[in-house]
């Protein structure tokens, strides 16, 4: 079988380049979201603040939807609007303000990268996508990308989920998405179509575009504003793809960016053939027996005891109540009875296996993780006295727990 001509799949007219961006900076100027980074580096005339403000909602919008960060956005620019105040915070501080928005370790390196900038380099953000990866902590391909043509103007392209998403349909590429060849090609193609003159707009207009309209499901194409260019539309709407000088079809032969031959084209799916993923490893199951110890407070409100994570590894420096991970096959008598022993050991009072009360069985799924959290009830009526050589703890009422730097999970648990 013939294989496609080489380039068929990227972008190598430059009028059809032109008008594609044409197009898509025109719909993005139309209809783009008001955004408050958006609207803050549209304001800002100081570069190094306009750099920071866009660096915050980019880590804030890794693998998080817009919806869920405006407010989280907020209240960080309005606590620390400035690298400089960023540097100062505690982590404690940052766990607070992060508390619910999963994904802890990006707060945690956007301060120690904040900190960097100010004691190694004068205060000042790098101006280069090259530099932002090399110098930042945290801060990767695409994110130093972003920051770079939004804040700084620089014609570098980005790859992102949504771009993936589009690119791949607007050039039939039906090739696992998460594969080394396949990113690289991405790459490419993101840096020859970036609009020389205003990168930071096409960048967000082409994410816009895959987080808008060429969504993952059900695609709205027939208000697309680079439809007369999407080789996926094409394919479904005449059943093939755009006629190619020497190949007839693209598809067969031995090219790395079609879909493979044992999954080809699929009619019912339509657009929606684009982009192919290799299938996902299933998260691995956890299980966790976590314990809510109560006491009344001094105001007669009731109170629970917390204790701090490790600073390392899953929800690092974040609070949870005393918990301990379990065999996936213990019993409940048994594991009753280890956790009264470790409850044991770190209060340094007896607690009897029997006092322990079940009360139910929380879910949550982490990115890699399904986690089941086995919950337990403990009221005390005298104090507690906690092993010093243990990790922090402290009482809290119901209203600081949930001021505190603790988990969505935790939060379902109470
Ligand atoms: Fe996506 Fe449809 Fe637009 Fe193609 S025409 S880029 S599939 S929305």
């Amino acid at each position: 079988a013939p294989a496609p001509p080489p380039g068929w799949h990227l972008f190598s007219d430059p009028a059809e380049v032109e008008s594609l961006r044409g197009n898509l900076l025109a719909w993005y100027d139309r209809c783009k979201r008001n955004l408050p980074w958006r609207a803050l580096a549209a304001m800002e005339p100081d570069a190094n603040r306009r750099g920071y403000a866009v660096w915050v909602s980019e880590i804030m919008l890794q693998q998080t939807q817009v919806a869920t960060v405006i407010d989280y956005y907020n209240r960080w620019m309005q606590k620390w609007p400035t690298l400089q105040a960023l540097a100062q915070a505690s982590l404690e501080e940052v766990n607070e303000l992060w508390a619910g928005l999963g994904y802890y370790s990006r707060g945690k390196r956007l301060q120690e990268a904040a900190r960097k900038v100010v004691s190694e380099l004068a205060g000042q953000m790098p101006r280069t996508a090259e530099d932002l990866q090399k110098l930042l902590p945290g801060v990767g391909r695409y994110t130093a990308g972003a920051i770079a043509s939004i804040s700084y103007g620089q014609a570098t392209g980005v790859v992102d989920g949504n771009v993936i998403r589009v690119l791949c349909r607007l050039r039939c590429i039906g090739a696992d998405s998460s594969s080394p060849a396949v990113i690289d090609r991405l790459w490419d193609m993101a840096n020859v179509l970036v609009d020389r003159n205003r990168p930071g707009d096409f960048n967000q207009a082409l994410m816009e575009l895959g987080a808008t309209v060429c969504v993952p499901k059900a695609p709205l194409c027939g208000e697309c504003p680079v439809r007369q260019h999407c080789r996926a539309r094409c394919r479904k709407l005449f059943g093939k793809p755009l006629p190619v000088p020497d190949v007839e079809d693209c598809g067969v032969g031995d090219c790395t960016l079609c879909p493979p031959a044992t999954e080809p084209w699929d009619t019912s799916l339509g657009v929606t053939n684009f982009p192919r993923k290799a299938a996902k490893k299933p998260p691995r199951a956890m299980r966790t027996a976590t314990c809510v110890l109560e006491r009344r407070g001094c105001r007669g409100a009731p109170e629970f005891l917390i204790v701090q994570r490790p600073s390392s590894g899953l929800l690092a420096g974040l609070w949870e109540f005393p918990s301990l991970s379990l065999a996936q096959d213990l019993q409940e008598e048994k594991e009753r009875e280890v956790l009264a022993d470790h409850l044991q050991a770190w209060m340094g009072q007896p607690v009897a296996a029997k006092d322990l009360q079940f009360i139910g069985e929380v879910i949550h799924i982490f990115s890699h993780i399904h986690q089941t959290y086995m919950v337990y009830s403990l009221p005390l009526d005298g104090d507690v006295t906690l092993d010093p050589a243990s990790s922090p703890s402290r009482w809290v009422t119901e209203k600081e727990f949930h001021a505190s730097a603790v988990s969505t999970a935790m939060k379902k648990v109470l």
